[in-house]
């Protein structure tokens, strides 16, 4: 059996969900599961009108509903069909109840995790219902199954954590049984609930983690996750256009690409997959003739040097100076306590004898991380900077992969301003000007990525394409381009 996880611009409306069951019978004799997410956008409108309702603003939760109700309504497929009718009244009364719940959570001015769980699976109940209705008025064999009676959790709301003894027993038992009387299983993806039937969710993005806990286990022999894009790139299209679709992948390649930004899934997710060695492959629903990306536990040698590059915008490097007279175990020690007492990750460090180097997301406000900072030794804080990542695990034990890298750099005037390789040998990351982005991968994209001959003439402004990303200025300022 094969698991089909379909996301949610793959379910969004009525075209979108006769593509997918399209793509189903394409699959039949392979006895798929569907796996869906809550139609696009709709998981972020159930928050927000939680949120809303919490805070006194009913009103505008419940316009908020109203538009859901109306997608949800105009997604059900030929209304005039008797099991449509059916799915009808489900979508109705769960929607109904949703409203309930808000008034409820408005009165009280309280919005618990628990309640936050129920009001968050709304989204894949509603799909699931409509897909599974959809699906069979189309002519598969669909059948709906309750997904919060088959993935069992713990009851750590908006984040819980599945018991997989439970859950395989469960899933075990459910599952086969309608594969061997050729039904397709629809199944909505990030709900789940305890072992006493209170619903739960998995965490944001959390339909691909239900997808790689029901392909593993049922010894799934692929787990196809259907999206809107042709599956991971050499590197972001946006910033250089001739990126080209990753064929086959590692899970711990797939892992750094993401990251260092690459935003397609989240491999943390596939791990129960990934463990028993099922295949994963990332499609695109709008374009299901290609081939998609390959995630495997362990991939084939590349054909390239490297299998992608990803840049990470809007990075600040911190540089702290010691004084000495910590020693420098005492000093390294005391610098990441201050980063974890104050919440911030680090992405890329760098240390020497004398000081240390911790590039942060500028999205944080970190005055109170640098006044801590300051008290250990000299500070300096930086903005304005990017991390370029080139991920592969043949470099391993490769000899002369970062001198090239660093010449490439050179040869286009690029200065680089933090360098770090990994034990694992698995990437190579450094620190560059936000600015000095578009032409970093560009030049190394060529450099290890395409022959000669198919090196595109080089042009000032292709390279920016849709990202927008600052220029240097004249003294190497950065200046935006509109
Ligand atoms: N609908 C959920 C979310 O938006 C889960 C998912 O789509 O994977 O996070
Ligand atoms: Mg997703």
């Amino acid at each position: 059996m094969i698991v089909m996880k379909f996301g949610g611009t793959s379910v969004e409306d009525t075209r979108a969900i006769a593509t997918a069951a399209e793509i189903v019978l394409s699959r039949i004799e392979e006895r798929p599961v569907v796996v869906v997410s809550a139609m696009a956008g709709v998981t972020d409108s159930l928050l927000a009108m939680a949120r809303a309702a919490a805070s006194g603003r009913l009103g505008e939760a419940l316009r908020v509903l109203r538009g859901l109700r109306r997608r949800h309504l105009a997604a059900l497929y030929s209304p005039a069909d008797e099991s449509a009718d059916v799915a009808r009244q489900h979508v109705v009364a769960r929607l109904d109840s949703l409203q309930d719940i808000l008034r409820g959570v408005a009165a009280l001015g309280e919005l618990t995790p628990r309640t936050t769980d129920h009001i968050l699976g709304t989204g894949e109940l509603l799909s699931s219902r409509i897909v599974s209705a959809a699906f069979a008025a189309l002519g598969l064999d669909a059948a709906l199954v309750d997904a919060r009676e088959c993935i069992v959790t713990d009851a750590t709301h908006t984040n819980a954590v599945p018991l997989f003894d439970w859950t395989t027993e469960r899933l075990r038992r459910r599952l086969p049984p309608l594969l061997a009387g050729r039904q397709v299983p629809v199944m909505a993806g990030y709900i789940a609930a305890t072992i006493d039937g209170v619903p739960t969710t998995l965490g944001r993005g959390g339909s691909d983690f239900s997808a790689a806990i029901v392909g593993a286990a049922l010894n799934a022999k692929r787990i196809e996750i259907w999206t809107d894009v042709e599956g991971m790139m050499t590197t972001d299209p946006r910033l250089y256009p001739q990126a080209q679709r990753i064929e086959v992948i590692g899970f711990d390649e797939a892992s750094e690409l993401a990251y260092f930004g690459a935003k397609v899934l989240h491999p943390a997710t596939l791990i129960p997959a990934v463990e028993k060695n099922i295949p994963i492959h990332v499609l695109n629903s709008r374009n299901p003739e290609s081939a998609g990306t390959c995630i495997r536990a362990r991939a084939p040698r590349s054909r390239t040097t490297f299998r992608a590059i990803a840049a990470k915008p809007g990075m600040k490097v911190v540089n702290i100076k010691s004084p000495r007279k910590l020693g420098a175990n005492g000093f390294l020690r005391a610098v990441f306590e201050s980063f974890e007492r104050h919440g911030c990750a680090a992405d890329l460090v760098s240390t020497s004898e004398v000081s240390v180097s911790v590039t942060l997301s500028s999205a944080h406000g970190i005055d109170p991380l640098l006044a801590d900072l300051n008290k250990l030794g000299e500070v300096e804080a930086e903005d304005g900077k990017a991390i370029v990542c080139l991920v592969g695990k043949d470099i391993r034990g490769r000899v002369g992969i970062a001198a090239s890298v660093f010449d490439t750099l050179a040869a286009a005037n690029i200065n680089v301003h933090m360098i770090s390789q990994g034990a694992s040998e698995i990437n190579i990351g450094f620190v560059i000007e936000e600015c000095d982005v578009p032409e970093a991968v560009r030049k190394l994209h060529q450099r290890f990525f395409e022959p000669e001959k198919q090196r595109p003439a080089p042009t000032l402004r292709a390279v920016r394409g849709g990202l927008r990303m600052p220029r240097c200025g004249p003294a190497g300022a950065a200046v935006e381009v509109g």
